[in-house]
């Protein structure tokens, strides 16, 4: 059978028997839910499931979240009860797909302060970072199959990969799968530049990789010279997405790129690692200004790597990349490949230093900078307003528009009528009723938080 539960058993390692058994509950109870059901493309509506689960697998997240990611469209869609998941399944996959179901009730629009109020959304919702995980390898297998939306559909949805969830997944080191959306989303965002840069790209492409692949050798050649043999080497290839910023930021001369390709070398340890840069240059002649010590000075979302670029000695020049294994797989999949933050609530003590490295400038800086001071209230169609706390149903009509503000008779906090000072809790639904005669007052001076709101009143009382 092709969707073969056993498969994305077998992607997990570390898994007990009863994960397992929860595996197998999950891929049956999904298949059942949503039974009869289709996707666009005609296919059984469970294959998203099943290709969602395999993701989450792929990025060796726990069982939890691979069970969640069967599940996660189950209250959305199906008639399954919140309370038969969390009896069947546990507290925890209940939560993750609570999460990931209330992420997708919010609608994107484009609009640079709309973006930046759903980038901290849905950090929010990072008090378990699997909620994050599973949606975004929801998302994964949407943009896998997007080719069979609407168009319209498709470039919003394409657009909202690229400006939210791919930055996010950037920001939390999983940068495979950030590429991955990216590369995704790219073709139907920017379609005049993703033919431009395809043609460019492939113009070069083969004659590129015989060149490196020889190189490659005389590397491993120098390398066993000094009795390092303990390494492994590959390439990669840049994703056309960062390419195409870089080809911009260039100001479209491509021979200013030099990391299209780049090698990397993969070793034990750290030491290894700056032994191995140093035989390189004593072999080829470094590039200036291209060496970059990301080992002693990792980048914000914890990338660890030493970088050269090196003349070859036939005219080409060529990044490399030397890293640990284990940085490497920092490089790859960051927070997901910690088994400390999918769950966000072990001993401290465990956090590797390249956490620590991250945290400040990613999700504690964001909880505390916004989070902590910030709640998230919602329009009745599921837009999001971010506003400080303590910020009135007043507040968040002005935040609208000043119109609706300056028209504000009456509001609905989670569909019952309220006093317009209420003050606003974060998750509240808040729909403004207008009436064409009202008109600010000046006592509502006392009940607004907002300088904006406070701006309007004075400026029409
Ligand atoms: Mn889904």
């Amino acid at each position: 059978m092709e969707n073969d539960v056993e498969k994305i058993i077998a992607l997990l390692k570390k898994t007990t028997k009863r994960e397992k058994e929860l595996i197998r509950k999950a891929y049956q109870f999904a298949k059942i839910a949503h039974q009869g059901q289709k996707r666009n493309n005609g296919e059984p509506y469970f294959n998203h499931l099943f290709e969602t689960a395999k993701n989450i697998a792929k990025l060796n997240m726990d069982a939890v979240s691979v069970v969640a990611g069967f599940l996660h469209d189950t209250l959305e869609d199906t008639k399954t009860e919140a309370k038969t998941i969390e009896k069947e399944f546990g507290k925890e996959v209940l939560f993750i797909v609570e999460g990931v179901s209330k992420i997708g009730t919010l609608r994107y629009h484009g609009r640079d302060r709309h973006n930046e109020a759903l980038r901290k959304l849905l950090f929010a919702t990072s008090k378990d970072l699997r909620v994050l995980i599973v949606k975004f390898c929801d998302r994964l297998h949407n943009m896998q199959t997007l080719s069979f939306v609407s168009k319209e559909k498709q470039e919003r949805i394409a657009r909202e990969t690229l400006e939210i969830y791919a930055p996010i997944a950037y920001r939390l080191g999983i940068r495979k799968l950030s590429r991955k959306l990216e590369d995704l989303s790219f073709p139907f965002v920017y379609k005049e530049g993703f033919d431009e840069i395809s043609s460019l790209f492939e113009k070069n492409y083969d004659q590129k990789l015989n060149n490196l692949e020889r190189f490659r050798k005389s590397v491993s050649k120098e390398l066993a010279k000094e009795n390092l043999t303990n390494f492994h080497s590959d390439y990669r290839v840049k994703s056309i997405y960062s390419l195409y910023k870089k080809y911009l930021k260039y100001k479209k001369d491509i021979e200013k790129i030099y990391d299209i390709l780049a090698m990397r070398l993969m070793v034990k340890k750290t030491e290894d690692c700056y032994q191995v840069l140093g035989i390189i240059h004593a072999s080829w002649k470094p590039f200036p200004g291209r060496i970059k010590d990301y080992i002693a000075f990792p980048k914000q979302n914890g990338y660890q790597s030493l970088h050269t670029t090196v003349f070859t000695g036939n005219g080409d020049l060529v990044e490399i990349q030397i890293r640990t294994e284990e940085m490497h797989k920092n490089a790859e999949y960051g927070i997901a490949a910690h088994p400390l933050y999918k769950a966000g609530r072990k001993n401290k003590k465990e956090i590797a230093p390249w956490i620590h490295a991250m945290l400040p400038h990613s999700i504690n800086e964001i909880k505390k900078d916004f989070l902590s001071e910030r709640i998230f209230i919602f329009t009745p169609k599921g837009d999001v307003v971010d506003l400080p706390v303590g910020s009135s149903s007043i507040d968040f009509a002005y935040n609208i528009h000043s119109d609706i503000g300056d028209k504000m008779s009456g509001v609905k906090i989670d569909g019952r009528l309220r006093s317009i000072s209420s003050i606003l809790k974060g998750g509240e639904i808040v729909e403004i009723i207008t009436n064409k005669k009202a008109h600010p007052n000046r006592k509502w001076l006392s009940y607004v938080k907002t300088s904006l709101a406070k701006k309007h009143i004075k400026n029409s009382t």
